[in-house]
């Protein structure tokens, strides 16, 4: 691989293959992180990349789309089959844009959207002060009524819902180990007039592989969400409606050419080929050994005494309070870990006391490891070594867990494709 690049352009051939080694060697559990097959990287650098295809298939603004058109109409096909969906946007350029996209459709300016709290579990886009989306629409929140359970407090969000009437009722998470009530979503949007929205940027691929529940299956109006978490595609963004044609063309519009110019072929070529991939019994099978996994490393640390928040997981991933737990900064622990070959991310925990820069706690999941091969005994025994880490401190005990975390690398080596 890289044959041109490496006689062309030594440095940028350099740090690609620095990044290919660090990948290689290296234990992911960045649980938004994960590997694609060699198919998707192969889209990802076609000739596709060259052309402009402004428009949608069959209603273009330049000419020679036979073949942009094919693509195009593949991805959102199977887009469709995929989530149980009637429509599909494949080309917002990743999750962000598709929740703009998703919010200049359904609302007008100052209109309101009921979102989760950003500390305990929801996204920058669903209203994080430092976004320009807060200089154009209203965003109010609910949060969690135990942060020991998870459990979301739905009557205060219905109470929020009657006083301030907001136009989407929006689910949906990056730091939330529970899954949602989504009948109690749909029965108080319903109630109060709201859309009902839901953003499943790190649970696509435990959706579309069936180890979660499915919004749309309890009413949910649209679905936004990143192909590259769980689902295991190219960066991209993904725009679902249930069934309501004017919404769906409604987002259309707001896509191209409310937000966005020409779309990424090459990068909707790889959205498609990766539909395909999940569409595969295949995928049924390690959606569901994601999930195991994470249980796996979460009872590791439950029987070391850990406090993880909402006591638990029934995800892809884990939060973990490691500062009430082993004395150590969510910063502190993230640099270490990092020292011994497992890479995760700082993370505040709900109603945190720290500072953001230097956080409470740290996040992990295991949708990167799972690719791998990893099963729940060599889960466990990463959790056990993140734990030797995490209580030790100590550089003796960062080198020798980072030369265990390098054979359990080499022992599983990343995929070039999936059955
Ligand atoms: C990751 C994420 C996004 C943003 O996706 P990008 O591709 O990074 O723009 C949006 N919403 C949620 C819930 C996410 O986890």
């Amino acid at each position: 691989m890289y044959d041109f690049l490496r006689d062309q352009d030594t440095d940028i051939y350099d740090a690609i293959t620095g990044e290919d080694t660090r990948q290689a060697e290296g234990l992911e559990l960045i649980p938004s992180e994960n590997y694609v097959s060699l198919a998707v990287r192969e889209a990802l650098s076609s000739s596709l990349t060259n052309k402009y295809a402004e428009g949608y298939p069959g209603k273009r603004y330049y000419g020679g789309q036979e073949f942009t058109d094919k693509v195009e109409t593949l991805a959102i096909e199977r887009a469709k089959q995929l989530f149980g969906a009637k429509f599909a946007n494949v080309q917002t350029h990743a999750g962000a844009q598709a929740n703009m996209a998703m919010y200049f459709a359904l609302l007008s300016p100052g209109d309101t959207v009921l979102g989760m709290d950003l500390s305990h579990g929801g996204h920058l886009t669903h209203g994080h002060p430092v976004t320009y989306l807060t200089k154009i629409f209203n965003f109010v929140r609910y949060k969690m009524k135990d942060v020991e359970t998870g459990e979301i407090d739905y009557d205060e969000m219905r109470e929020v819902a009657k006083r301030e009437k907001p136009k989407i009722l929006l689910a949906g998470y990056s730091a939330y180990p529970r899954e949602l009530d989504y009948e109690k979503f749909v029965s108080i949007g319903r109630e109060v007039g709201a859309l009902v929205v839901m953003d499943v940027a790190h649970i696509a691929g435990l959706i579309a592989g069936k180890a979660a529940k499915n919004p749309f299956d309890y009413g949910f109006d649209v679905i936004t969400t990143t192909t590259h978490k769980t689902l295991r595609g190219p960066r991209g963004g993904l725009i679902l409606t249930r069934e309501d044609e004017e919404i769906a063309k409604k987002i259309d519009k707001a896509v191209f050419p409310g937000m966005q110019g020409g779309p990424l072929m090459n990068t909707i070529a790889a959205k498609a080929v990766c539909f395909g991939e999940a569409l595969k019994p295949s995928f049924q099978t390690y959606a569901a050994q994601v999930i195991q996994n994470a249980k796996a490393m979460a009872d590791v640390f439950i029987t070391d005494g850990a406090r993880l928040i909402t006591g638990g997981t029934d995800n892809h991933l884990i939060l973990a309070d490691v500062w009430t737990s082993y004395g150590i900064s969510g910063g502190e622990a993230e640099k270490l870990l990092d020292e011994a070959g497992i890479t995760l991310n700082k993370n505040a925990i709900a109603d945190d006391t720290r500072k953001p820069m230097d956080p409470s706690g740290i996040r992990f999941g295991t949708p990167a490891l799972t690719t791998r091969g990893f099963k729940e005994a060599e889960c466990a025994e990463v959790a056990r070594l993140m734990i030797e880490v995490l209580r030790a401190k100590d550089t003796a005990t960062v080198e020798r867990v980072r030369a265990r975390t390098k054979e359990l690398a080499a022992a599983h080596p990343i995929p070039e494709s999936f059955a």
